[in-house]
């Protein structure tokens, strides 16, 4: 067996899974009732898990979730009361979300409000997004008359997901449950665009993931919710400023900085070049100020880099 790195290990857990940016643990005593979620500093860009990390990142999306979790009207798996789970470790401790392990939705719930991205590229090739018949001369960016539901299929590890229909969404969970996901994705969505909006941010899309809690069997909202990793925000004055270029108008509050320099320094073939200080640096910014606008205080800083 390879020996983890020692960022995997944490006392009383028993770590499970490493997506490109989030680490899981289940309680090392085998209890299966908790999962802890941790957001380690790393960033991802074109299917690649850059070098090095941002430091601070991990909990400014974690405390960005939080909020948010804190403002959504519906049961989500946060656990209130940790008197039954192991403590979590002080070294994660904000980087850390401790939840109650459901069972997983295998469908990631787009919601659209504006058409861009691989919703925007669906579009030009079919007309549609996801089954659905958008009007005619959209143009990247723009803005829907009401946001769109457009799930996807959450492929086993290592597959790529798959835009689908509603009706293929219905065969995988069922009616019942695929009209919940939808109708609980736009409702939030809808909520959160509105939230964002008074603070002069435009929430283009997000995406959530819901679960069954297995004890009750009620629909939770589950993994980071409305985060700058899992939605795509513009600032509300530059994107309606329409004397500057689209590009412009269109950069999001996230990793943009990334992916725009490794566009100019990269090839795309083997492995990606070391980011420069100051990209990580301007990185954690636009992270930072987002979170600074939608809830008009400072984020935590975690100086750990992971
Ligand atoms: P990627 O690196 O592309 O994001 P990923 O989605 O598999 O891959 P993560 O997002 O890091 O990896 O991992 C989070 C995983 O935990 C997801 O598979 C998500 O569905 C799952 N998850 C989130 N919350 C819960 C929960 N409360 N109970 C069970 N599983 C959960
Ligand atoms: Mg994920």
């Amino acid at each position: 067996m390879t020996t983890l790195p020692a960022s995997t290990q944490l006392a009383g857990w028993r770590h499970i899974y490493s997506g490109k940016v989030r680490d899981l643990y289940t309680p090392a005593d085998g209890s299966a009732a908790h999962l802890l979620v941790v957001a380690s500093n790393r960033v991802s860009a074109f299917d690649h898990v850059l070098e090095p990390p941002i430091p601070g990142k991990g909990a400014l999306l974690t405390a960005l979730s939080n909020w948010w979790f804190s403002r959504i009207d519906l049961a989500n798996h946060l656990v209130a009361d940790a008197a039954e789970a192991p403590a979590v470790p002080d070294e994660v401790a904000d980087r850390a979300m401790l939840t109650r392990k459901l069972e997983m939705h295998p469908i990631e719930c787009v919601v659209r409000g504006a058409l861009t991205g691989s919703g925007f590229a669906e579009y030009q090739r079919t007309g549609a997004v996801c089954g659905i018949e958008l009007p005619e001369g959209l143009s990247d960016g723009d803005l829907l008359d009401e946001p769109i539901y457009t799930p996807a299929y959450k492929a086993p590890l290592g597959e790529h997901d798959e835009n689908i229909t509603f009706e293929r969404s219905v065969e995988l969970v069922g009616a019942e449950v695929a009209s919940a996901l939808r109708d609980a994705s736009l409702q939030i969505f809808t909520a959160a665009r509105e939230l964002a909006a008074a603070r002069g941010v435009v929430l283009a899309d997000t995406k959530f993931e819901f679960g069954r809690d297995p004890g009750t069997g009620e629909l939770v909202l589950a993994d980071e919710v409305l985060t700058s990793d899992s939605s795509r925000y513009w600032d509300a004055s530059v994107y309606h400023d329409t004397t500057l270029p689209r590009k412009d108008r269109l950069a999001s509050f996230d990793k943009q900085i990334v992916r725009n320099w490794l566009s100019e320094h990269w090839d795309g073939a083997g492995e990606p070049p070391v980011l420069p200080e100051a990209i990580v640096a301007q990185t954690y910014e636009r992270y930072r100020e987002l979170y600074v606008r939608l809830t008009g205080g400072e984020p935590p800083y975690s100086p750990v880099a992971v």
